[in-house]
């Protein structure tokens, strides 16, 4: 007999089985059912579910000293977080400032930003930009500077005014004998309209998911994109912050996924894979310029969490960290992306359901819809990416759904984000039980019954 639970759950998650333990890529419920975990959860789970040497690393940790608050000790374990994470794009960025996930990092990434201009001369700055169905969190500054219409709907009235430019998004919004690079350019062009138009005195920065996690289903950037928007920052005085929450710390195949841009953002956000979930934490990677110029004194930076660099935390993610570099999992995670691609592609590629699929490094994105040739999307009542959910979950599969890809409320994606130590079996197996899930999923909506 079901017991009512007390939790409040959030939408879309009405009776959900109860997880006990984890055993590599595999989580398993109370049932003892187990679920190959397709996406990392919300993209986080990069190591698994049972790495011994990070559990190693928290017990250790926590055996010492489990927390103490960042203004009064530094710790070992924060000190050599920052030099790793820093020291291996030490051409790009100086400092690390560590907090307790991906929303508290944008929220210091637009604090920093703000903070710098104050103390370089610019006091008008106040105005971020940032792009339309963007999703950089859920507290208040962070979902200000999201461009996502259903996560911003109920709270639009509390939240600072949105300055957004176009999504830079090829599938939806590319016109047919556009080039790629040509579309990129003129996206990123817009940029330069915005600042012009909110005049480049009162602009602070521009924030950017690197490569479009959950809001659009893994979209990289046309070639050649984001060098015009460092460009265009620069010539206007406007800092870069790129989001690299969910597509950072190894996901699409580098370290950083801006290593891929051949840009140099002013800050970096990092959250999901940092820790791989073994315990909350984020981060902002600043740049040089910023870094100098909050570096002490009168200037230094003034902001702070009272779990900002946790101690524990911050043992789990060198240690997370260090398994990435010394086991060679990037690398793994080039390899291993390309094999998921062209499972995808040989086993999803064809069916008359599936508009496109997209995406960089072991990060893939599943767009479903009603008709391939004008890409109408399934109508939203059917719920078609939670019915996949569902359809997965019954087969103990976990994958990252998601509605809205083309005006926010929209189109259904999926997105695919497997552990990086993921075998080339379990790929199979993903990719095998995504295809039947699909098929299930669109039968039970589809008027011509099963595809
Ligand atoms: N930024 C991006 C790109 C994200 O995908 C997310 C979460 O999904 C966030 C920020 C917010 O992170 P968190 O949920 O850890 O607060």
């Amino acid at each position: 007999m079901s017991v009512m639970s007390r939790v409040l759950h959030r939408a879309g998650a009405p009776q959900l089985p109860i997880a006990v333990r984890g055993d590599g890529c595999y989580v398993i419920d109370k049932e003892g059912k187990r679920y190959l975990d397709g996406s990392g959860g919300a993209v986080v789970s990069c190591l698994g579910h049972s790495h011994p040497r990070i559990r190693e690393a928290i017990h250790q940790q926590v055996d010492r000293l489990a927390y103490t608050h960042a203004s009064m000790f530094s710790t070992e374990p924060m000190e050599e977080l920052a030099s790793l994470l820093v020291g291996e794009a030490s051409g790009e960025l100086a400092k690390a400032y560590f907090v307790s996930g991906g929303s508290e990092a944008t929220e210091a990434a637009l604090m920093i930003s703000r903070h710098f201009w104050a103390v370089q001369g610019g006091a008008h700055k106040r105005w971020f930009i940032s792009r339309k169905s963007s999703y950089h969190g859920f507290t208040t500054g962070s979902l200000g500077v999201s461009g996502a219409p259903y996560r911003r709907q109920h709270y639009e009235c509390i939240l600072p005014p949105a300055n957004l430019i176009s999504r830079c998004f090829p599938y939806r919004d590319r016109p047919e004998g556009e080039s790629l690079e040509m579309y990129g350019q003129r996206m990123a062009d817009e940029l330069e309209t915005k600042i012009i138009d909110l005049g480049p005195e009162n602009v602070v920065a521009f924030i950017a998911e690197t490569v479009v996690g959950a809001s659009l289903g893994a979209v990289a950037a046309p070639p050649g994109y984001f060098k015009r928007i460092r460009s265009i920052c620069d010539r206007h005085d406007v800092l870069l912050i790129l989001d690299e929450v969910l597509c950072g710390c190894g996901r699409t195949g580098t370290s950083y996924a801006f290593q891929q841009e051949q840009v140099r953002p002013d800050l970096v956000t990092i959250g999901k894979g940092l820790a791989a979930g073994y315990q909350p934490i984020g981060a902002v990677l600043i740049g040089h310029r910023v870094a100098q110029a909050l570096a002490a004194g009168a200037s230094a930076l003034r902001h702070g969490f009272t779990y900002s660099g946790h101690a524990t935390a911050c043992a789990a993610a060198l240690a997370v960290q260090q398994t990435l570099r010394e086991e060679d999992l990037l690398p793994a995670v080039r390899r291993k992306g390309a094999l998921l691609e062209n499972i995808l592609r040989q086993r999803l590629g064809a069916r008359p359901h599936v508009g496109d699929i997209r995406g960089r490094g072991l990060l893939w994105g599943v767009e479903l819809v009603q008709d391939r040739d004008s890409k109408e999307p399934f109508a939203p009542v059917y719920r078609l990416h939670e019915r996949v959910q569902k359809a997965a979950l019954r087969r103990g599969l976990l994958c990252y759904p998601m509605q809205g890809a083309l005006d926010g409320y929209r189109g259904d994606h999926i997105q695919i984000a497997p552990p990086y130590i993921v075998s080339e079996e379990q790929i199979e197996d993903l990719a095998r039980i995504l295809e039947e899930s699909i098929i299930d999923a669109v039968g039970q909506v589809h008027p011509g019954g099963r595809e």
